[in-house]
């Protein structure tokens, strides 16, 4: 029921067109196919593909030209180019990069790396999308004090920190970033990465995966596992033949590879669009911060409150229905809570539900939006994901709830905290922002029925 990302084929040759499809697995795209650039052109105006793969080398408009005309087009300056070549020359790479290309990728194309290069172009498709709906609801924040932030955010030299333990390797890709406008600093292992993420502001790592004590996917793992460091892009350094550690990387939240020997092109365009990306991050965060400033946020949790939880539901809405995405909706509650309260007290009370919110907030996706929906009750609205993600998502937040230790639990032993939870879904069971926190409800109220600590889904499905 959600909508294919739509990837358009163009090359001269039926065979290379044929040999693309074959590796973009049917269930998960839909594919259009043309086989010169007229054709290319006509079918993305009437298409709107969100990714084009583009033969650079075909008769009468070549893959350049195309991707000039479409970057030069208000309309399709936003679909990601990226062209697939069997030229190796770095000037051909810089030909391309100046008409606009977003991407290239050598032929034969391999697979694993294709799928990782549309994942991410997707994703960063998902951030735009996400930053331009904040964007439009912005006379909840817009103050002198957002526009500097915004700006400044904007104007901050993007920094890169380069972990490697080889000198040799380290001035050339010193050399190769000469220019490109970054503050580029070193590390020499795992453990010194670690520690200089926590104390300054790093956008992006280049990562060796090959390192001294903790190695490059550990490194990986730690930074995606905390909210202050998740955000920052990773690019691993491979070498060729290394398949599995590719796929273990992406496993682990890996953002790019760049393979060895490094070139030059390459790395500036991947940095550059990871960058980008960064950016649309950072701006959503101070987005949210802002937000705080006019009491949006709910201060006993730390998540949003009812009112914007409700004006962020028929915003998501509204764009999940002109983007036609499904979103989701889960409400949570606490099972049996009064009885927490009249045990303990109703401070202790306050700090398991403090304790709970951040909790939910860490775990939750960046494009997710946790609340406080009223006393003990909870609700996290998932954009982008049918029901059956946000099921996924529902058993994975309440297993981590439900393994958590709080801190105030101990003093009454026999009872550990459970939650219920209802869920429902845009467009499968409800048709509004307000059904679709009827149904959830209604859901939570047959868990609740059921004998709780469960997760019942819209009876409407
Ligand atoms: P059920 O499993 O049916 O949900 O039982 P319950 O006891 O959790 O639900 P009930 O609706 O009977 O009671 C909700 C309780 O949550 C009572 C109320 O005092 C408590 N509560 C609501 N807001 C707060 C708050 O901000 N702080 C504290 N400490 N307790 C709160
Ligand atoms: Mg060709
Ligand atoms: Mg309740
Ligand atoms: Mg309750």
């Amino acid at each position: 029921m959600t909508p294919k990302p739509k990837i358009l084929i163009v090359d001269d040759d039926p065979l290379n067109v044929k040999l693309l499809a074959a590796k973009l697995p049917m269930d998960q795209y839909e594919t259009f196919r043309a086989y010169n650039g007229e054709e290319a052109l006509e079918k993305i105006a009437k298409e709107s593909p969100d990714i084009v793969l583009l033969d650079i080398m075909m008769p009468g408009m070549d893959g350049y030209e195309v991707t000039r005309k479409l970057k030069n087009n208000p309309k399709t300056r936003d679909i990601p180019v990226i062209l697939i070549t069997a030229l190796d020359e770095p000037e051909d790479k810089v030909k391309g990069l100046k008409a606009g290309a977003d991407e290239f990728l050598n032929k034969p194309v391999h697979t694993a790396e294709l799928a990782a290069r549309i994942r991410s172009f997707l994703r960063l498709r998902q951030y735009q999308n996400q930053l331009k709906t904040r964007t439009e609801s912005k006379q909840l924040f817009s103050t002198p004090e957002e526009e500097k932030k915004y700006l400044q955010s904007t104007f901050d030299t993007p920094s890169v920190l380069l972990v490697e333990d080889n000198d040799k390797d380290i001035r050339l890709i010193q050399s190769y970033l000469n220019g490109e406008g970054y503050r580029l600093s070193f590390a020499r292992d795992g453990e010194e990465t670690l520690s200089r993420v926590q104390g300054e502001k790093v956008d992006l790592l280049l990562l060796d995966i090959l390192l001294p004590g903790i190695d490059g996917f550990e490194v990986c793992r730690r930074l995606k596992d905390i909210e202050h460091t998740r955000d920052i892009q990773i690019v691993v350094i491979t070498c060729l033949q290394d398949l599995e550690s590719r796929i273990r990387g992406l496993e682990l939240g890996v953002d790019d590879f760049l393979v060895k020997p490094i070139n030059k092109y390459e790395l500036r365009t991947r940095l550059k669009a990871l960058l980008q990306k960064k950016k649309y991050l950072d701006r959503l965060h101070v987005n949210y911060e802002t937000a705080i400033h006019f009491a949006i946020t709910d201060r006993r949790t730390g998540l949003y409150n009812h009112g914007y939880f409700e004006h962020m539901l028929e915003t998501e809405i509204k764009r999940s229905r002109r983007h036609k995405h499904p979103v989701s909706l889960i409400m949570m509650d606490i099972d049996d809570f009064k009885q927490y309260n009249d045990s303990l007290g109703h401070l202790a009370g306050d700090e398991i539900l403090k304790e709970l919110g951040k909790l939910i907030k860490k775990n939750i996706r960046e494009v997710d939006l946790g609340a406080r929906y009223g006393g003990e009750e909870f609700a996290i609205i998932l954009p982008y994901t049918d029901l059956e993600g946000a099921k996924k998502g529902a058993q994975r937040i309440k297993k981590i709830i439900t393994a958590h230790s709080f801190r105030r639990e101990i003093s009454i032993p026999s009872k550990k905290l459970t939650i219920s939870m209802g869920i429902s879904s845009y467009p499968s069971d409800s048709a509004s922002a307000q059904e679709l926190v009827q149904r959830a409800d209604e859901a939570l109220y047959t868990a609740k029925k059921q004998g709780k600590n469960r997760i019942c889904i819209s009876p409407s499905n």
